[in-house]
């Protein structure tokens, strides 16, 4: 798989991942890479994992979750 954001700009990169959300394979150049903190129930509360999760995207899918 190449990078959907280079074959775009009409370059071929070979993709290291692919987008969470799309699944579009993506360059290292074009991953946008967020932490994302799992939270879990736990009896009466709510607590916060102390490893954050990995989440790999495109910046189309990166900027669409964070406009406001
Ligand atoms: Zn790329
Ligand atoms: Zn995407």
């Amino acid at each position: 798989m190449n990078c959907y954001d280079c074959h775009q700009q009409r370059t071929t990169t070979p993709a290291t991942a692919s987008c969470h959300n799309c699944g579009a394979g993506l360059c290292p150049d074009h991953i946008k890479l967020t932490a994302t903190e799992i939270h879990r129930h736990e009896g009466m509360g709510l607590s916060t994992l102390k490893h954050p999760a990995r989440r790999l995207t495109c910046f189309t899918c990166h900027d669409a979750e964070h406009q406001l």
